[in-house]
């Protein structure tokens, strides 16, 4: 018996995670659900999954939390705040710790998680990028079993031989990142500028929580993700190409030095990464449908439009520059889409804001968490000024 602790368990990914967890109770149990803003949801979660541990933001949710789970006469065990996250990510009794925050306030319990050597599924791509160096450094001191659980990279990871160590011993040429091409594919920056955030969150391959939808739409998610493949995988941001691929059925490829191309294919649902992660090195079943490729009948693929999407050359841009580029790009990236999701600023600003504060700043080696923060933080502070000055 497995025993899982979900960080971000009403989200999108946790809750996919708990659609497949419920099909395996012989193999899987679940030791701690955490959430930020949706109490009733956890409430229902723990009902279902009995978990030891509830973990949310603060003292009045956890109140909150506790008066639902008295009501129902549920045993689980209330707790609040980073370090609840981390003991419920680190605790000797959870094997397995899904990531699955969104944003930078993933990063610290993920962390815990890594160092404490657990098997870590990483579908907070953020924490990556804010600290990538960092994050795998921990990942070789703990000698944690690290899966990615982004479709794109659970793909690569299923496509490099078992025994990866480096690109160049491997004989990887290239990793072929896949891009569905977000909501706006084709579009103009001109025909883009005034789209709502229900436009932006509605994404035709993927149904995913609001922040992410943003990303995809302005292809910065692909931006992240060439990042998060750079670290994950070792090579270099020149060894990743994008490729549009509307459809979203390859989900990315691998290229090798004697013009093989292997690449993993799929429906479009969560719950196939998240099955094959769980499982690794085994498989079970996830409730999504089997491919039917007479029904799909073509897969498309193109150049992505970089000036239509500024986001994805700024990303690539930061990937290049090192330092804590990547993590300043993350800060404005998420104090932008917020600004946008509260419709102060349009969506083709979401580029200048990010851009801006990267030009505001200056470089720096990211050489501990703390600086991490203080890169992180000036880099908030900056982008919500400029977007106050926008505002006017
Ligand atoms: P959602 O917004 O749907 O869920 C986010 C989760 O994080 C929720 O459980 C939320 O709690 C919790 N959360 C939000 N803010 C905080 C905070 N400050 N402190 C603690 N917990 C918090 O996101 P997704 O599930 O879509 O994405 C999660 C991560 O996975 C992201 O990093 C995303 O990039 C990545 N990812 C997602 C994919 C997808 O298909 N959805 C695909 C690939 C990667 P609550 O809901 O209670 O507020
Ligand atoms: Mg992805």
């Amino acid at each position: 018996m497995q025993t899982i602790t979900i960080l971000g368990a009403t989200g999108s990914i946790g809750v996919s995670t708990l659609d497949v967890i419920a099909r395996h109770a012989d193999k899987y149990s679940v030791f701690a659900l955490t959430a930020h803003s949706q109490i009733t949801a956890l409430a229902l979660q723990c009902r279902q999954f009995n978990p030891k541990y509830a973990v949310v933001s603060d003292a009045a949710a956890a109140a909150s939390l506790q008066a639902l789970l008295a009501e129902s006469g549920c045993a689980t065990e209330v707790l609040w705040g980073v370090e609840a996250l981390c003991q419920v990510a680190s605790d000797d009794g959870v094997d397995t710790v899904m990531a699955a925050i969104v944003g930078a306030a993933g990063l610290v319990p993920t962390l815990a998680a890594v160092q404490a050597g657990k098997k870590v599924l990483l579908a907070n791509k953020e924490a990556l990028v804010m600290a990538g160096g960092l994050f795998m450094q921990a990942v070789a001191e703990s000698g944690c079993v690290l899966l990615p659980i982004d479709s794109e990279h659970n793909a690569i990871f299923q496509c490099l031989p078992t025994d990866y160590s480096s690109a160049v011993s491997s004989g990887v040429k290239k990793l072929l990142l896949s891009a569905s091409g977000g909501p706006f594919r084709g579009w103009s920056l001109e025909q883009m500028r005034s789209v709502s955030p229900e436009q932006a969150c509605a994404h035709p391959k993927w149904s995913m929580g609001r922040k992410i939808s943003v990303d995809s739409a302005t292809l910065m998610n692909k931006g992240l993700e060439l990042i998060e493949a750079c670290w994950l995988f070792a090579v270099p941001a020149q060894a990743v190409e994008v490729v549009v691929h509307p459809q979203s059925i390859v989900h990315s490829l691998v290229q090798y030095t004697d013009g093989s191309v292997l690449a993993e294919l799929g429906n479009p649902d969560m719950r196939t990464p998240i099955a094959q992660a769980l499982a690794w090195p085994q498989r079970i079943e996830s409730g999504v449908a089997d491919l039917d490729l007479f029904d799909i009948a073509r897969l498309d693929f193109e150049q992505p439009d970089m000036q239509a999407f500024p986001c994805l050359a700024i990303a690539s841009a930061a990937a290049r520059a090192g330092g804590d580029a990547a993590t300043i790009l993350n800060a404005a990236n998420e104090v932008a889409v917020q600004a946008f999701l509260d419709q102060r600023i349009e969506f083709t600003q979401i580029a200048e804001v990010v851009e801006q504060t990267l030009n505001g700043q200056v470089l720096s080696e990211p050489e501990s968490l703390e600086l991490v923060q203080q890169s992180d933080s000036a880099a908030r502070l900056y982008s919500s000024s400029y977007i106050k000055r926008l505002e006017k």
